[in-house]
């Protein structure tokens, strides 16, 4: 019997809604497959919490976490509290302090929807993001100055180290090397951004010369927006930096449905620290407490959990209950066109899963 220990992070807005359908799906799993325990504990970390303590989590809360296998985590947010408490106070330490390097993205059209992009089919929309997830734009070095005056000013470094290019790029070779059209495409902006940029492009000239199997293109991030849009068929693995991965993944979820079917894995490939698995969207006030919030967003990231634990026959039973539903065309939320509940859809899943043993 593998056990694993699951740090589970609902948060806020719809977060613990999608998370209730993503905790039964864990417990069909463990029903259904058998093999499998998990034994989860959740954390109260959210705005909530922020209001009470004047912060997201407890002084010594990524020392808890450290202790965990994984970390599940909902969306955080909420209206009375600034976007940058969340992110800065909780999503970042966790994904720095664990060296979650890696934000995989995978940008997929499932069976049973249709893409909003005309003439694009299932084969033509399937490719994985591998977006750097500590440093590059979201770096926290700058400042403002002269408020007040009509010389004020902001500055906002980017930071680019040889470490932390590499390795994102190796992960994305390796990756390259396990997918069908060994093919990896680089977002850079050589032309307009003239220190980072040459630097990254450089650094994928070199790792490219390890492995010589793969094709690749570095296109400027302009370009490649575009391209997602025109030509999608094309990408496999496509790495970007930080900040232009975020944009690029966003763009991904819209042209395979939207935010409530994109998953993301934060990734710390040693294994030496949890990694995090959570939806791409965010905790969405404005649906919250409506019980109408698409679950398959937070179903799929345990699918990738899955395969992070090497447990690849558990994670396409997850991915086939939810494609299974999703052709069905039954029971759907609104977002996809349906009018079922946010607990309806877990539920059409959770039996899928039953009924695949
Ligand atoms: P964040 O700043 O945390 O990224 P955001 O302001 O970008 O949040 P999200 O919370 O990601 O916004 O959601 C954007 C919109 O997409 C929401 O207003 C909501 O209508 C829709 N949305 C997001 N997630 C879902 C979901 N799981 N199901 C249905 N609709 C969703
Ligand atoms: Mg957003």
């Amino acid at each position: 019997m593998l056990h694993y220990s699951i740090a589970v992070i609902p948060g806020d807005g719809i977060g613990p809604e999608v998370m209730d359908e993503g905790l039964k799906v864990l417990k069909a799993i463990e029903e259904s497959h058998g093999g499998v325990r998990f034994a989860n504990d959740v954390m109260d970390w959210n705005c909530n919490y922020y209001l009470k303590h004047g912060k997201m989590m407890p002084d010594n809360g990524l020392d808890t976490l450290k202790d965990y296998d994984l970390i599940l985590l909902g969306a955080v947010g909420a209206p009375g509290v600034p976007d940058h408490i969340s992110v800065w106070e909780l999503i970042l330490p966790i994904r720095r302090a664990f060296q979650q390097y890696v934000n995989l993205r995978p940008v997929k059209l499932l069976k049973g929807l249709e893409s909003p992009l005309r003439y694009k089919n299932h084969a033509d929309l399937d490719f994985v993001v591998v977006r750097e997830n500590t440093e590059g734009e979201y770096s926290n070095m700058g400042g403002r100055m002269h408020q007040g005056t009509p010389y004020e000013l902001a500055v906002q470094n980017n930071v680019f180290t040889r470490y932390g290019t590499e390795r994102i790029l190796k992960y994305a070779y390796s990756l390259a090397e396990k997918r069908p059209k060994k093919r990896l495409t680089a977002a850079t902006k050589s032309n307009g951004i003239n220190h980072s940029m040459p630097f990254w492009d450089e650094i994928v000239k070199e790792v490219n010369q390890e492995h010589p199997g793969i094709t690749t293109n570095l296109y400027h991030i302009d370009a490649l927006a575009a391209y997602f849009i025109t030509r999608p068929e094309e990408f496999d693995v496509v790495v970007a930096s930080n900040l232009f991965g975020d944009i690029l993944t966003d763009l991904g979820a819209a042209i395979v449905g939207g935010l409530g079917l994109a998953p993301s894995a934060n990734i710390n490939p040693e294994r030496k620290f949890p990694s995090m698995f959570e939806p791409i969207h965010g905790s969405a006030p404005d649906i919250a407490g409506k019980g109408i919030a698409n679950p398959i967003a937070q179903i799929w990231s345990l699918s990738m959990m899955m395969d992070h634990l090497d447990l690849p026959e558990i994670s396409s039973v997850i991915m086939n209950a939810i494609e299974q539903v999703l052709v069905d065309g039954k029971v759907l939320t609104p977002d996809l066109g349906g009018n079922a509940t946010t607990r309806e859809l877990g539920d059409e899943i959770v039996r899928q899963i039953y009924q695949a043993t």
